[in-house]
C-alpha cells in the first residue's frame, strides 16, 4: 500500500497542524484545526480536497477551526464520544480502541484523559505515526486541567507500550522549554542532555523538533520517567507510586 503521507503545519505562536494524506484512495484528514486559514492554504499547495477532521480534544487551538473547515469542505468531523458536546461540528463518536479508516490506512483511538477528560490520540499503527494532541509533548506532557495524575499517567503508559519507533506527532513547539526543566529533574541524563543539545541546534535553524518518537520520548522524557532512580532523588520520592511521581513532577513543571 502506498505510504502515508503527512504534512506538518507550523500554526498559531506554537502549535502544529498535520494533513494526513492516502494517496491511493486520494483522501485527506486534518489532525484537529488549529487554524482554518493556514490548513486551507496548505489543502490548496498540495491539490487535497479536505474529507475528515480528526480532533484529540475540544480546546480552542485544536477544534477552533472545524466549523470554517466544515462549512467550505463538507468534511467529516471524528472527536471523542467523551468530550462530544464540547467538539464544534462533531459527526463521529469515538473512543477507545475504536479503529478509523483513511483510505487503506487505520488509525487506532486511545483514550487518554489528563490534560482534559475525554482527550483522545490517533494511532496508525502499521504507519508507525502517533497523533498525541496535547497529551505528550517532545520532553513534557500536557497541562493537568481536568484530570488528575493518575489519569495522565495511566494515559501515558498506552503511548509507552507502542513500539520505540513510532513517531510522536505533538501539537506544539514546546520542546526547548520542556528541556530547561527536564534537565533540573535528571542533571545525570545523558540521551536527555544529547536531545537538549540536538533541540538547540535544531531551533536555531530554525526546525521543528517534531515529530520525535517513542523511544527517544522514554529515554528522555521526565514525565514517562518515574520509574527513574535520579527523578526519585530529585523529588525525595524513593518509594512513592509511579503516578504520584507523575504528579509531583507535573506539580514542580507548572511552578518552573
Ligand atoms: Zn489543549
Ligand atoms: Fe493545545
Amino acid at each position: 500500500m502506498a505510504a502515508l503521507q503527512i504534512h506538518q503545519i507550523p500554526c498559531l505562536q506554537d502549535n502544529y497542524g498535520y494533513l494526513v494524506h492516502d494517496p491511493a484512495s486520494g483522501l485527506t484528514a486534518s489532525i484537529d484545526t488549529p487554524d482554518a486559514a493556514a490548513i486551507e492554504s496548505a489543502l490548496a499547495e498540495r491539490g487535497w480536497q479536505l474529507d475528515y477532521i480528526l480532533n484529540t480534544h475540544h480546546h480552542f487551538d485544536h477544534a477552533g477551526g472545524n466549523l470554517a473547515l466544515k462549512a467550505k469542505t463538507g468534511c467529516v468531523i471524528v472527536g471523542s464520544r467523551a468530550d462530544a458536546a464540547r467538539i464544534p461540528g462533531i459527526d463521529v463518536l469515538v473512543g477507545e480502541g475504536d479503529q478509523f479508516s483513511l483510505g487503506t490506512h487505520q488509525a487506532r483511538v486511545l483514550e487518554t484523559s489528563g490534560h482534559t477528560v475525554g482527550h483522545i490520540c490517533y494511532v496508525f499503527d502499521a504507519d508507525k505515526a502517533a497523533f498525541v494532541g496535547d497529551t505528550l509533548f517532545s520532553l513534557g506532557c500536557g497541562r493537568l486541567f481536568e484530570g488528575t495524575p493518575a489519569q495522565m499517567w495511566t494515559s501515558l503508559q498506552k503511548l509507552m507500550a507502542l513500539p520505540d519507533d513510532v513517531r510522536v506527532y505533538c501539537a506544539h513547539e514546546y520542546t526547548q522549554g520542556n528541556g530547561r526543566f527536564a534537565v533540573t529533574m535528571e542533571p545525570q541524563n545523558a540521551a536527555l542532555a544529547a536531545r537538549v543539545a540536538e533541540v538547540a541546534a535544531l531551533r536555531s535553524a530554525g526546525r521543528p523538533t517534531v515529530p520525535s518518537t517513542i523511544g527517544l520520548e522514554k529515554a528522555t522524557n521526565p514525565f514517562l520517567r518515574p520509574a527513574s532512580a535520579e527523578l526519585r532523588a530529585t523529588l525525595a520520592m524513593p518509594a512513592a507510586p509511579d503516578a504520584d511521581v507523575l504528579g509531583e513532577t507535573r506539580r514542580r513543571k507548572d511552578r518552573f
